[in-house]
């Protein structure tokens, strides 16, 4: 049973969060975790390309398409698309997990979104006679699932109604409270039709770090920050803090070696 001070409602667990409008450091964080690319608009100026990263237009040493190579301004990898050979189905999209302190109780509750971003970069008009140009194309940028970890009295998160999952089409469906803490990894990972598979999947850690500061949660933070790598440190995060806010006093005697087989975290 979760203690008194974990949200029972959406608009309980909202009260924790600002805006997304309201915090472009948020917004910046999600932007750095998006793929770069230099697009090349014209053939008799291949080394002329505009940088997806620091939105400038840079001189390359090297132009092949799809080739990978540094930007000279921002200093950012990517790869060069010379828009003429075609882009039709360059997506990008990206779920990054950000930390924060509650905007309520900052003192012992911490919180998380998974924001979702996808950057459609080709995109033509009904008639199909002009593209929008890479660099006016809008992104689209919404937070996913919202997490709250009350520290001794246990989590909740919030997530789209049935399971579903944001699109740059179709937006997405209203917040619902889940009935287990999980991450969105699988949501999002597999692909149906309309959607490309592909998807970058991000936890800024740095954020990890500002939002259990001066909680009770930094103390096992401390002992597992570093612990958990690429692929499974989204979902192992979200268990971790979610089994701290719910059993502090086990966490407090566990070692990081003991904790990670307890939240099924084996590689
Ligand atoms: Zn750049």
């Amino acid at each position: 049973m979760a203690g008194k001070n974990v949200p029972k409602t959406v608009s309980e667990v909202l009260e924790h969060f600002r805006p997304l409008e309201q915090e472009p450091d948020v917004v910046e964080m999600v932007r750095e975790e998006m793929n770069v690319h230099f697009f090349v608009d014209d053939e008799a100026y291949r080394h002329k390309a505009w940088c997806s990263h620091c939105r400038e237009w840079v001189d390359l040493k090297k132009s092949k398409h799809r080739a990978v190579t540094t930007c000279p301004n921002c200093g950012e990898q990517g790869d060069v698309i010379h828009t003429w050979r075609g882009y039709k189905n360059l997506v990008d999209r990206t779920l990054t997990y950000i930390y924060s302190k509650s905007a309520k109780s900052s003192e012992d509750t911490i919180t998380a979104r998974a924001v979702y971003m996808e950057c459609r970069w080709y995109q033509e008009n009904a008639q199909h006679t002009t593209y929008t140009l890479p660099w006016d194309i809008v992104t689209y940028m919404a937070v996913d699932s919202y997490y709250v970890f009350v520290y001794g009295q246990g989590a909740v998160q919030t997530r789209p109604v049935n399971n579903s999952r944001h699109s740059a089409r179709f937006g997405g469906a209203q917040q619902t409270i889940s009935k287990s803490i999980n991450d969105r990894l699988s949501v999002y990972a597999n692909g149906c039709f309309g959607q490309p598979r592909h998807i970058t999947l991000a936890v800024d850690e740095d954020s990890i770090d500002e939002a259990v500061k001066d909680t009770p949660f930094r103390y096992v933070w401390d002992e597992i920050s570093g612990s958990f790598t690429d692929r499974g440190t989204m979902r192992a995060y979200i268990q971790v803090f979610s089994k701290i806010a719910k059993y502090p006093s086990r966490w407090r005697r566990w070692q990081k070696w003991e904790a990670l087989p307890v939240i099924g975290y084996t590689s």
